[in-house]
């Protein structure tokens, strides 16, 4: 039947698509797995939030945000009339609510996927309950970048006996024992075997994808990776800038920078000649839509086609907050834009409409792997150039820039296959 093909579909490629609707439902684990043949991700480690069961009893973030959510609550029962931002706010939501709340019905009433969702954390450990990684000096690896003996520090891959032979990127793997060991940051380093590889840095354990590669530098550096010519440009570009944020959390977890700094990201000369696909993410903060729509995307040379909603539900099928919850909504946006080519149309652009990508959240603002649904609408060659910008994990295929690449590709999020 239909619905057991669409199953089928998505235990292999981690993406269920609703009939007839715009709204699909993705497994970020199995999406990501897509990019290992040796490992594979951890189930237990990406899902650390929003599971209900007795593995997520050292969920430490979900408390604190239950209480804090009571205050706010008590806070906006207070009335107080809106005021212009607020009711610009207000309206974006309310034409957003009915597609947001029709997705949520093509989730509850798709039993079969609901019954797999609630095991998703417990797939690969049915009889124990791994603890998610707890990493103490992360901040540290976001400021490394920037010290002067940044130039010294190396990182040591580790390629398989048997690995595909190498291509000519420069520095070659030594024969003998497999490893190339190169400088790890301001500098462009490459997996090009089709296998995951094992990489070492800093008495720390880390996996690679297949066929990627990353650049870990700060937003200085950045100018790079722009490409010697023209036609090597990327057809695809994700941003998921560091944004100014009131939140505590955040603050604690990475450094932030103001948004002037993103208006001088080189992105039309990081675009592909014939076009490119740009994928940012935004907060529903109103005055960041405003700067997004008046400064951000025109600067870029991008013109605003669609927005993907990422809605977050927990494993039971339920939002994480309340659908109306003005400052603390259950979905967050994905703006895609266009940055038009030389003597290029714009014709397809008319066939792009809003989605809503549900899933259940891992880590403090990790974002759905969302690469796969994008392809779609990237006009150009079938096999696409893509990059992530201020990148915390890394995707068979494409670059990863930011000044921690590397975070979400620690060992402990991984088990051997
Ligand atoms: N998309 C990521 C994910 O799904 O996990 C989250 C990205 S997070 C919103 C922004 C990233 O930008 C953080 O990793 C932060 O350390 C990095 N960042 C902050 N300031 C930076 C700078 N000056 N240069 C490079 N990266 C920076």
């Amino acid at each position: 039947s239909k619905t057991s093909d669409r199953l089928s579909v998505f235990l292999d490629s981690g993406i269920y698509r609703f009939e007839n609707s715009n709204v699909v439902f993705i497994d970020p684990v199995r999406v990501l797995n897509l990019s290992y043949n040796r490992h594979r991700v951890s189930p237990t480690a990406y899902y650390s939030r929003f599971f209900h069961s007795k593995c997520s009893g050292q969920d430490r973030h979900e408390t604190k945000l239950s209480s804090s959510s009571k205050k706010r609550k008590r806070r906006e029962k207070k009335p107080h009339s809106l005021n212009e931002r607020e009711r610009a706010a207000d309206q974006r939501h309310r034409q957003a609510r009915p597609m947001l709340l029709k997705a949520l019905e093509c989730l509850l009433t798709a039993t079969d996927l609901l019954a797999i969702m609630r095991n998703l954390r417990s797939e690969s450990c049915p009889f124990e309950c791994r603890e998610a990684p707890l990493h103490h000096n992360e901040h540290a690896l976001t400021e490394l970048c920037r010290v002067w003996q940044a130039p010294l520090y190396e990182i040591t891959l580790n390629f398989p006996k048997h690995h595909e032979p190498s291509k000519d990127v420069g520095s070659p793997i030594d024969q003998c024992n497999g490893q190339r060991i190169i400088p790890v940051f301001n500098n462009l380093v490459v997996n090009e075997t089709i296998s995951d590889v094992d990489a070492e840095f800093l008495n720390e354990k880390y996996i690679l994808p297949r066929e990627s590669c990353f650049y870990m530098s700060d937003l200085e550096q950045i100018h790079n990776l722009i490409p010697a010519e023209s036609d090597c440009g990327f057809n695809l570009i994700v941003v998921d800038p560091p944004w100014e944020n009131a939140s505590a959390s955040q603050k604690l977890l990475y450094p932030t920078l103001p948004n002037r700094y993103f208006l001088s990201l080189p992105i039309k000369q990081l675009a592909h000649i014939d076009g490119a696909l740009i994928a940012l993410w935004v907060t529903n903060r109103e005055k960041l839509r405003n700067f997004v729509e008046k400064e951000l995307f025109p600067s870029w040379g991008a013109h605003y086609a669609a927005t993907f909603y990422w809605l977050k539900v927990k494993a039971d099928g339920s939002l994480i907050s309340d659908l109306d919850l003005f400052h603390h909504r259950p979905y967050e946006c994905l703006l895609l834009g266009y940055c038009h080519g030389k003597g290029r149309n714009s014709e397809h652009m008319s066939s792009w409409s809003d989605k809503v990508i549900i899933s259940i959240p891992g880590d403090y603002s990790r974002k759905p792997p969302i690469g796969e649904l994008l392809l779609e609408h990237v006009p150009g060659p079938k096999h696409a150039r893509c990059i992530e910008l201020f990148a915390r994990e890394m995707i068979g295929g494409w670059t990863s820039w930011g000044n921690e690449p590397l975070h979400f590709q620690k060992s402990s999020y991984f088990v051997e296959r």
